[in-house]
């Protein structure tokens, strides 16, 4: 077996990286853990889904995408600068604090106005803020604005072109369920779910079904899922702590390598 796209060190909560990569990659290996399930149970053809071709993002930016109100600031409940040190994160900071934000509590329990403010910007007066040391002052032009920009510049950074398919308009493909997976992979049972029910699940019970797989499963399989699940594990630790309550839906899975054993 290998598992060439599973990196040896270990997720590190400490240096997550961005919220929407971590949240990529969760839902990447949920379709790894499948497929290699799949293929010891000569049940999946592990590939893209037939009708979509595993996309089904489109260009156009979703802004229901962009924020998740059941984190605060702190978390990343702007998803687009979550875990980055870019300038638009102590702007954005700032800007709660001017309008009486609390940086520590989640969105949803404040006030709803500033959820629009976050995506569509800010113009009634500048933002102060200090960012590497140097103290900066200009309008919040809102994030969706900021990814537009980024789409704009054409840009062929991998990490950029993760973020703009992560926030673009996603349709649930009724042949796959919006798992961008063959249909062999979606009639996969692992512990009573496939994998278009794990996809949906609260994050504290995607928890619980990951630590249930080693009693749940034969030797043989766990032996074969071992590495993803221990990989997954402290990546939704992670998420359940900062109070993610569900992904959202990932559909770029259909790229990944096959896994052999
Ligand atoms: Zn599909």
């Amino acid at each position: 077996m290998y598992l060439s796209h599973i990196p040896a060190r270990p997720f590190n909560p400490k240096r997550p990286g961005t919220l929407v990569g971590v949240m990529m990659t969760v839902s990447e290996y949920l379709g790894v853990l499948y497929g290699s399930i799949a293929e010891t149970r000569s049940a999946g053809s592990y590939g893209h889904c037939a009708e979509c071709g595993g996309t089904v993002a489109s260009t156009e930016i979703d802004p229901g995408r962009m924020i998740a109100p059941e984190l605060s600031l702190k978390n990343g409940a702007v998803l687009l600068w979550a875990g980055t040190d870019c300038a638009p994160v102590p702007r954005i900071r700032q800007l709660g604090a001017m309008l009486g934000i609390d940086y520590l509590r989640p969105l949803e329990e404040q006030d709803q106005r500033f959820i629009s403010v976050l995506l569509y910007g800010y113009d009634k007066e500048p933002v102060s803020f200090v960012h590497n040391k140097r103290p900066r002052a200009d309008y919040y032009r809102g994030c969706i604005s900021d990814l537009q920009t980024m789409i704009d510049a054409r840009t062929t950074s991998k990490g950029n072109l993760r973020m703009i398919s992560f926030f673009s308009k996603h349709s649930e493909c009724p042949a796959c369920l919006g798992t961008g997976m063959s249909k062999g992979m979606l009639d996969i049972h692992i512990s009573g779910h496939t994998l278009a029910e794990v996809d949906k699940l609260p994050i504290p019970e995607m928890l619980s079904f990951i630590k249930s797989l080693q009693q749940s499963m034969d030797a043989h399989e766990f032996n074969l899922v071992g590495p993803i699940v221990s990989h997954l594990e402290p990546m939704l630790l992670y998420l359940r702590k900062i109070g993610l309550r569900t992904l959202p839906l990932i559909t770029a899975r259909g790229s990944l390598p096959a896994v052999s054993s």
